[in-house]
C-alpha cells in the first residue's frame, strides 16, 4: 500500500468553494488523495474546480460525514490543527514534530487523520479533545493562516517525511519501542471514544462528579489515553472492569447486599476476548451483564 493512503485529511464544515479546491490542490500536489469534509456548506463545486484542476482522483474519493466522530471512527490517531494557544492543557505538538510522528506511525500500519477547522471559527474545544494531538504551526505572532496554507504546509511536511527528506527533524521513541502483546492490535478512535463513553457513564453511576468537574475528568483521561497508546485488549479489559464497576452500583442502588454480588468468571478469560462482545452489549443498551449468585438470592435481598 502507498504510505500516503495511510493519511486522511479533515475538514471540519469548511465554507468557503474557493479554499475547498485549494486544499484539493494542495493535496494533490503533495501526493495525498483522501480528503473528508464534516457537514461542509452546501457545494459550489463548478468554484472549487477553478482552483483544483487536474485533480479528479481526489474529488472522487471525497467523503462526507455528518459527525467529526464518523469521519475518525476508523482512524487510529488523530491530530487537530489549531492556530489558537488554549487555555487548557493541552498536548499540543510543534507540525514538524506531530508530522515526523504520525508518518512513523503511518509506516507502521497506522491510519491517520489531519483535522482542519472552520475558516472563521476553527476547531471547538470539544472537537479538539476528539484528536489525541494538538498541533500548531509556528508563525509570526499573527497566528492565524488560511485554512488552504494550513492544509498545504501539513501536507508538504508529509511529503517531505515520506520522501525521507525529513528524516532527521523527529525520532519517535513511542513508536520504536512498543510493549504490546503480540497478536493484538492498535485501538480505533471509535474504541477509545466508547470506552470513555463507558468510564464516563460509570462514574456518573458511582457518583464521581460530586469532586471533579466532568470535562476536565474527561480531557485528563484522554490525555492519559493518548499516553498509553491503548490496544484492542486493553481497551476490552478496560471496558469489562468499568463496566463491572457500573453494574455493581446500579445493583447496590436497588438495595442488592455486596456481599450477595459474586464477580463473574469472565474475568480471568479477558485475555481470550471473551468478554468483548458482552461489554460492547452493555454500554450500548445499558444492560447489566453481573449476575447476583441467583434469582432467589436476588428477590429475598
Ligand atoms: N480564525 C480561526 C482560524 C481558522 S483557520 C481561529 O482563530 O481559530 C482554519 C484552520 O486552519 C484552523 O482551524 C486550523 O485547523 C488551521 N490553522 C490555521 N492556522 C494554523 C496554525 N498556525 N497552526 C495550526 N493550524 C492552523
Amino acid at each position: 500500500m502507498d504510505i500516503l493512503d495511510g493519511f486522511r485529511i479533515v475538514l471540519v464544515e469548511p465554507q468557503n468553494p474557493i479554499n475547498l479546491g485549494t486544499v484539493i490542490r494542495a493535496m494533490k500536489n503533495m501526493g495525498l488523495r483522501r480528503l473528508r469534509l464534516v457537514n461542509p456548506a452546501a457545494m459550489d463545486l463548478d468554484k472549487t474546480q477553478v482552483s483544483a484542476h487536474r485533480t479528479e482522483d481526489v474529488l472522487s474519493q471525497m467523503e462526507i460525514y455528518s459527525s467529526l466522530d464518523d469521519a475518525l471512527s476508523d482512524v487510529h490517531v488523530s491530530y487537530g490543527f489549531s492556530a489558537r494557544h488554549r487555555t487548557r492543557t493541552w498536548a499540543s505538538l510543534e507540525m514538524e514534530h506531530a508530522i515526523g510522528l504520525c508518518t512513523a506511525e503511518v509506516a507502521q500500519g497506522a491510519r491517520v487523520a489531519l483535522v482542519f477547522g472552520r475558516e472563521q471559527s476553527g476547531l471547538t474545544n470539544d472537537e479538539l479533545m476528539r484528536c489525541q494531538y494538538r498541533v500548531h504551526i509556528s508563525t509570526s505572532e499573527y497566528t492565524s493562516l488560511n485554512l488552504a496554507q494550513a492544509v498545504l504546509l501539513a501536507c508538504y511536511s508529509v511529503h517531505r517525511h515520506v520522501a525521507g527528506i525529513g528524516d532527521a527533524i523527529v525520532a519517535p521513541d513511542r513508536v520504536s519501542c512498543d510493549n504490546h502483546a503480540p497478536k493484538t492490535r492498535r485501538a480505533t478512535q471509535d474504541e477509545q471514544t466508547r470506552l470513555l463513553k463507558c468510564i464516563h457513564e460509570t462514574l456518573i453511576e458511582v457518583g464521581f462528579y460530586k469532586a471533579a468537574t466532568k470535562s476536565t475528568a474527561m480531557h485528563r483521561l484522554q490525555n492519559i489515553f493518548q499516553r498509553a497508546d491503548l490496544h484492542d485488549d486493553e481497551i476490552r479489559l478496560l471496558m469489562g472492569m468499568f463496566g463491572e464497576i457500573g453494574n455493581y452500583a446500579r445493583l447496590i442502588d436497588r438495595g442488592i447486599r455486596p456481599e450477595k454480588i459474586r464477580p463473574v468468571d469472565k474475568y480471568l478469560d479477558f485475555d481470550r476476548g471473551a468478554i468483548e462482545e458482552k461489554k460492547l452489549q452493555c454500554t450500548e443498551t445499558g444492560e447489566m451483564s453481573i449476575r447476583p449468585t441467583s434469582d432467589r438470592d436476588n428477590k429475598s435481598a
